[in-house]
């Protein structure tokens, strides 16, 4: 009889969202895959759970993939588990539960809490269609990209942002989507801190820059987002003529600026960030 791969959720914050069947699996199985074994040591110890844990993550995901394989058909039941939440959302392990389907072999679902849904459940938007993108890219190019291509979304979008960038995509999301677009900003859910600012983006913008420090966990999630007809298309026009290399990068500010009618500085800036890209 081969073993079966359980993918187990953990909680967010609060240990107590734990599930009995999530405790039980956790103690009953023969090794218990983890993101990080010294962090969810003191969930298992919490729990008074004394499995052996070893350790699997994105660097060594290929690696230990076969050995999990070979485990499994020689019997031995094993239980994914990440950090907090649900493993494989924006976490590793879906190369492994690929295998071991493919392999012929059982995997079943241990459900339980997950940022994504968590958020969604306490954000006030629309949630019969939404997407996720997962962390919205670091580098301002790219991220600008990501945020251009949401005008017109109708459905509400979900994305993890970490609290020292966040200021930077809520700038974003002004620029690019207008200062109307609906934000919600839910920081550390679970936990004594939980927090959930919603509004326009603008007065988003404007709680978050006030603050001195951002700290904590943090789901970013858009409501549907008008079509912005306007001439705000100037990052990527000015991306295309950077690009391009025609002109110096100056020129290109200048020509920006003065054909959207964008304060040159507000050009500059972007410019700036681009080339810190690079
Ligand atoms: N697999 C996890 C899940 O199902 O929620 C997500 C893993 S992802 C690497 C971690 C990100 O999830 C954090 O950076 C944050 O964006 C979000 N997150 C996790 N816990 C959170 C919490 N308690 N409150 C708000 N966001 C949280």
């Amino acid at each position: 009889m081969s073993g079966t791969l359980y993918v187990v959720a953990t909680p967010i914050g609060n240990l107590e969202d734990i599930t009995l069947r999530a405790l039980r699996i956790l103690q009953q199985v023969d090794l218990i895959a983890a993101e990080d074994t010294r962090h969810s040591r003191k969930l298992l110890n919490h729990f008074a759970i004394t499995t052996t844990m070893v350790a699997f993550h994105e660097h060594n995901e290929r690696d230990k993939t076969a050995t999990l394989i070979e485990q499994l058909r020689g019997g031995k039941s094993i239980a994914l588990i990440s950090d907090a939440g649900t493993p494989t959302i924006a976490d590793p392990g879906y190369r492994l539960i690929s295998a071991v389907r493919a392999a012929g072999l059982p995997v079943a679902a241990v459900p339980g809490p997950s940022a994504i849904i968590a958020a969604l459940s306490v954000a006030g938007l629309p949630t019969d269609s939404f997407q996720f993108l997962g962390f919205l890219p670091a580098k301002a190019s790219a991220r600008s990209k990501a945020l251009e291509k949401l005008r017109g979304e109708q459905r509400t979008t979900v994305c993890y942002e970490t609290p020292h960038r966040l200021l930077k995509a809520v700038t974003d999301i002004h620029d690019i989507l207008g200062p109307e677009c609906e934000v919600v900003v839910v920081r550390e859910l679970t936990k004594i801190h939980e927090e959930v600012v919603r509004g326009p983006v603008r007065e988003v913008l404007a709680e978050f820059s006030a603050r001195e420090k951002v700290r904590g966990e943090i789901v970013l999630l858009l409501g549907a987002v008008p079509v912005v007809v306007s001439a705000d298309n100037w990052r990527e026009r000015l991306r295309e003529r950077l690009a391009a290399g025609a002109e110096t990068p100056k020129q290109s500010v200048k020509f920006i600026a003065k054909e959207f009618g964008v304060p040159s500085d507000d050009v500059y800036r972007y410019a700036l960030a681009l080339r810190n890209d690079e």
